[in-house]
């Protein structure tokens, strides 16, 4: 295993769309392996391929606080939402040590593949269900930013030549 370098700010690579993995090999074994250790060494609960240069709908998102175990979910779609919404303080890795209050679907269903190629569900409610859609985001080239209404992200972007 080895740590990859986490890609930031203006990176065009992180407005890119990702593409469907056809074949899970050694390759995405290690990739996912290399991003599980990337995630837990910056301190983070959620990382995806993108953030590491690698255009591929992979994830990783962490599932017990305690432990710190992650999982590594392959194409992952969100099947199901719910219509409640919640707002809570959001970071990114690619943007470190910047926060936004950010709403989004309280629970969520996810269709992903594990590394060893089953089909998997996932039901999350709370920060689980915020991180994944946060992830599956940026496998469409969304950051988190985006999903701030409006009138906040042109104040942010009148900003943002400080900033990133
Ligand atoms: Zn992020």
């Amino acid at each position: 295993m080895s740590l990859r370098e986490i890609k930031k700010f203006k990176d065009p690579i992180l407005r890119k769309k990702s593409k469907k993995i056809w074949r899970i090999d050694e390759e995405i074994h290690r990739l996912a392996l290399d991003m599980a250790e990337t995630m837990k060494e910056k301190q983070g609960v959620g990382l995806a391929a993108p953030q590491v240069g690698i255009l591929k709908r992979l994830i990783i998102v962490e599932i017990d606080y305690k432990t710190r175990k992650s999982v590594a979910l392959i194409n992952p779609k969100v099947i199901k939402k719910s219509r409640e919404k919640s707002v809570y303080t959001e970071g990114c890795l690619s943007f470190p040590e910047i926060f936004f209050e950010i709403k989004r679907a309280k629970a969520v269903t996810v269709r992903a593949q594990d590394v060893s190629g089953n089909k998997v569900e996932v039901k999350a409610e709370g920060l689980l269900a915020r991180t994944l859609q946060h992830e599956i985001d940026h496998l469409n080239g969304i950051l988190f930013f985006d999903r701030l209404p409006i009138l906040k992200r042109i104040k942010l972007r009148l900003n943002a030549e400080k900033s990133f």
